[in-house]
């Protein structure tokens, strides 16, 4: 009966916990009214809706409702069938109430911590992929880095190669001309070369080759251009040095090299000299004939009369 049901509700929501309330759009007892929640659902009952719920928001709480028909049975007739009601017709219902406050506090706290720990995720995702793609490109850069080295180096003496040189060349050749600054080239070849090879054997000439190289790094400018023309020809490239410049770094390297003792791997050593050519174009020369084999080839003649005349010396071209 419906005192009971309400009395039994009364208790329910002293305790706090929750509160139930049995209604009607007819209500025997006027203090059975429903409220807006309760005459919406009891309107969709009747349209054959089987339940309702809603959320509320009060002043300091959050109501959950929900709501369920009750539907005549044979045994409400008893005492409701003066009323008109038959057998399957919605006579009311009960609706249940609780407040889902502290539940909707602590779904808000996981959300908020969910966003959180989604947001850390990706950004540390993030962060990795970050890191690997700087790490790769680093090793993309030192890759590129290595393939240019080996392009433009001679790998036995890490000197500049022959190709380099020609295409470094033609660039200083027209900032000299630029400029109008002179542009001193020497061109050396190793003394009985073949003999070292003959005597001490193949890997005592990569040796002496290796010790050439290491020499001329150690002895010329940052600016100069120093490769190994051929098997044992180098060829230095001297950007705003005339001629006395230049003659002056010749004699220097064969004095230099004539010193040097070059170690060999069994700790034996040995002496090697040079035959040099040196030349000096002017930018007047430079602009007059610009290609590097044919000025190249006026140093090569001076080296060709060094050989000539003796070996371990330097010709000076028109010297
Ligand atoms: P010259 O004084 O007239 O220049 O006599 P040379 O013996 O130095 O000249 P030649 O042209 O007869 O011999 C050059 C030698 O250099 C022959 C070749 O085996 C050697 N050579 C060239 N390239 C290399 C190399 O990379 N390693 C070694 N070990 N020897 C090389
Ligand atoms: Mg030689
Ligand atoms: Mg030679």
């Amino acid at each position: 009966p419906a005192l009971m049901t309400r009395e039994i509700s009364e208790i329910a929501a002293q305790g706090g916990l929750y509160q139930f309330h049995i209604t009607s759009l007819n209500p025997l007892n006027p203090g059975n009214a429903p409220d807006d929640f309760e005459r919406r659902a009891l309107t969709a009952f009747e349209q054959g809706a089987g339940e309702m719920f809603a959320r509320e928001p009060r002043e300091d709480r959050v109501l959950f409702r929900y709501m369920a028909p009750l539907m005549v049975e044979k045994s409400c007739l008893q005492c409701h069938a003066k009323q008109g009601y038959q057998v399957g017709d919605v006579r009311g219902g009960v609706s249940v109430s609780f407040d889902i406050g502290d539940i909707e506090k602590t779904l808000r706290l996981h959300r908020i911590i969910l966003i959180g720990l989604f947001c850390g995720v990706i950004t540390l995702l993030l962060g990795i992929i970050y890191f690997y793609i700087v790490k790769l490109m680093r090793q993309l850069a030192y890759a590129e880095e290595r393939i240019r080295e080996l392009a433009i180096r001679d790998e036995l003496t890490g000197l500049y190669n022959r190709r380099y040189f020609f295409e470094r060349f033609e660039a200083e050749a027209s900032r000299s001309m630029r400029k109008g600054h002179h542009l001193g080239c020497i061109m050396f070849d190793l003394d009985h070369f073949k003999q070292v090879n003959d005597i001490h054997g193949h890997l005592a000439g990569d040796a002496v080759l290796r010790g050439v190289g290491l020499l001329l790094r150690n002895s010329s400018r940052r600016s100069d251009v120093v490769a190994r023309y051929g098997g044992e020809e180098f060829i230095l490239l001297l950007p705003e040095c005339g001629m006395d410049c230049v003659a002056s770094m010749a004699e220097k390297l064969r004095q230099l090299l004539e010193q040097e003792e070059i170690r060999m791997e069994g700790g034996a050593s040995l002496r090697i000299t040079a035959s040099f050519g040196v030349a000096c174009f002017s930018p007047e020369a430079l602009r007059q004939d610009s290609i590097a084999a044919h000025l190249i080839n006026v140093v090569d003649q001076a080296l060709y009369r060094a050989k000539v005349n003796g070996r371990n010396r330097v010709e000076v071209v028109g010297g």
